[in-house]
């Protein structure tokens, strides 16, 4: 068996905090469109009915049912029906600000710039490899500083696939000149990261942190990012 060299990351909720950021940008966004006047609830239960709706939207542009630009404004729309506001000119600019907003924010996953640093002491050469969209992925990993850890950001609108689709783990090991029994994959959606790169032969490590229960066979599971070390 080769030795483990290239380690590949996910990004949203994986490294970068999705949720915690995510928050701050709504509730930036919620202010200065004046949600509040146009019939919609309090901000946490705005916040509640969009992260199910996304959550909706996300999968559906991922099977590939969805595009990315109606994904962007149909979130907002969807979660704005719920409570019966029927208004997809704010929905649009909600999408636009969302999206000019989020990918600034800056908060981690704790742990995550100590797994880094241990993960760069042991010499591994790291990439992200992310299902996100080339433009804001790029912002997020730059603004919140761990850039300078990463050789590649690959994304999937870039490879023209994405995880957990065999190819998509397949294009990022050619890209980085990598072979996946050399490689691992760390990522916090069972589905998309692990099982799909335990699928192409690489060594695969799920960051489950609410202990999710499943039936997978997972070679690596961790509730805590640094608790990954003892693996690396
Ligand atoms: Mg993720």
């Amino acid at each position: 068996m080769p030795e483990l060299k290239h380690i590949f990351f996910d990004l949203d909720h994986t490294l970068w905090d999705f949720e915690a950021n995510s928050r701050e940008a709504l509730t930036e966004l919620y202010q200065s469109l004046k949600l509040s006047e146009k019939g919609l609830p309090d901000i946490n239960t705005f916040i509640k009915a969009y992260t199910e709706e996304n959550a909706k939207c996300w999968e559906a542009y991922r099977k590939g049912e969805m595009s990315k630009e109606s994904l962007r404004s149909e979130r907002f729309a969807r979660a704005f029906r719920r409570f019966g506001t029927d208004d997809f000119r704010t929905a649009e600019a909600a999408g636009r600000l969302y999206i000019e907003i989020s990918p600034l924010k800056t908060q981690l996953i704790p742990g995550t710039l100590n797994l880094l640093s241990y993960m760069a002491s042991k010499n591994y050469r790291m990439h992200i490899l992310t299902n996100g969209f080339e433009e804001v992925q790029h912002i997020k990993v730059k603004q919140s500083g761990i850039e300078p850890y990463f050789e590649n950001l690959i994304t999937s609108e870039d490879l023209g696939v994405k995880k957990p689709h065999p190819q998509a783990f397949l294009g990022a090991l050619k890209r980085t000149g990598s072979q996946a029994a050399a490689s691992a994959m760390i990522g916090d959606n069972l589905e998309v990261d692990v099982v799909g790169a335990r699928e192409v032969g690489m060594l695969a490590a799920y960051f489950n942190p609410t202990a999710k229960p499943h039936t997978e066979r997972v070679a690596i599971e961790t509730r805590q990012l640094i608790e990954l070390r003892k693996y690396f």
